[in-house]
């Protein structure tokens, strides 16, 4: 029996020793945290962590068992990994951890827990700590569990209002120069296809002027939710690439392909006849879309949109509504 297990066992009020309160004092520490001894044996389950967990302290003190307040299956925790010395493990366990928070004290991750008795998972701020005795032998850790889900739901949801254009919901510039970066490297990774759509209003100014800006604005939603709408679900980013100009990412997809899903999207808007009197191409909104494409390693963000903007250009300059493709092949293009 460990010292720890033995001071445990000297909890009775009669018997309060230092070690006796120590208990004590854990077993009511506002903080969830349990104690295991250097063979993974729970010595103390604290009341915070029962309500944490949902698990009593009955249920697991003196067993192997603490794995199933966090997990459906056994599996190691922090506080085992930190007890066996198996430093190098601690990755595969918690793949998110970053290998920040290791220090003499312990570890430290943040986890997803899928917290069975509980029935909903929470994400938790996990500490586990080793305790030597006096000749410097790991005799117990201490893990100790912040739930911190509410805090990660709100950087969660910050996060994504941070990609997010406010006026469409599509994703903003920043999002889409990401996005693109990624899907770039990922092309050149799997030689594969690119495409990116430059997408503008005709005569959008006019439409302000005639309709005023909050009818430009809901103009702009509407076009919005057309292009989502119109797109793969998933591989596809829409997004506003400012003003009235929205900008696509198409990836792993044909030439041909990308040049219909273009005419599609342009079809698609006009259908929706948002009237447009003041513009000289006909009576409802257009659009003029310039698409560009290319392959594997021969792509670059900026000369993928600077391509897909030459051709915007000539879609407008050959008298808008309509789009208009370039294919990036030789490299010397691309500078
Ligand atoms: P073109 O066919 O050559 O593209 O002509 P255009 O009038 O669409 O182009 P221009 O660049 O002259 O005007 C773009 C207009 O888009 C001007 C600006 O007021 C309007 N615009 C940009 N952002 C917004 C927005 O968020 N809401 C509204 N309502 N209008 C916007
Ligand atoms: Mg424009
Ligand atoms: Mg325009």
């Amino acid at each position: 029996m460990s010292q720890v297990q033995k001071a445990s066992a000297r909890s009775a009020p009669d018997q309060e020793t230092d070690h006796g309160l120590t208990i004590r004092l854990m077993e009511h520490l506002i903080i969830p945290t349990f104690v295991i001894d250097c063979n993974s044996n729970v010595i103390i389950w604290n009341k915070a962590c029962e309500r944490l967990t949902g698990i009593s302290a009955a249920e697991v003190v003196n067993t192997k068992d603490h794995w199933r307040g966090f997990y459906p299956q056994r599996r190691s925790c922090l506080a085992d990994l930190v007890a066996q010395g198996r430093y190098t493990e601690i990755n595969q366990f918690f793949p998110n951890w970053d290998g920040v928070g290791l220090s003499d004290f312990g570890v430290s991750v943040e986890t997803s827990c899928p917290m069975p008795k509980l029935g909903r998972t929470l994400q938790l701020a996990v500490d586990a700590g080793p305790i030597y005795d006096d000749s410097g032998t790991l005799i117990a850790v201490v893990e100790t569990l912040r739930d911190i889900t509410a805090q990660k739901e709100a950087q969660f949801s910050l996060e994504s209002l941070a990609a997010l254009d406010g006026l469409t919901n599509l994703a903003n510039r920043r999002s889409f120069d990401l996005a693109l970066a990624n899907s770039v490297r990922r092309a050149a990774r799997e030689n594969s296809h690119l495409s990116v759509l430059m997408i503008d209003v005709d005569h959008f100014k006019a439409y302000n002027d005639s309709y005023g800006h909050q009818k430009g604005d809901d103009c702009l939603r509407a076009i919005a939710l057309k292009l989502r709408g119109t797109l793969r679900g998933k591989s596809d980013i829409a997004a506003r690439f400012g003003g009235e100009e929205f900008a696509i990412i198409l990836p792993d997809i044909a030439p041909s392909t990308a040049e219909n899903v273009a005419e599609r999207l342009r079809r698609g808007v006009q259908q929706l006849n948002i009237p447009h009197l003041a513009s000289s191409v006909t009576d409802c909104v257009t659009l003029s879309i310039g698409g560009a494409c290319g392959r594997g390693t021969e792509l670059d963000p900026h000369a993928l949109v600077a391509a897909a903007d030459d051709a915007l250009y000539r879609s407008k300059h050959n008298g808008r509504n309509q789009s208009s493709f370039a294919e990036i092949g030789a490299p010397s293009y691309l500078f």
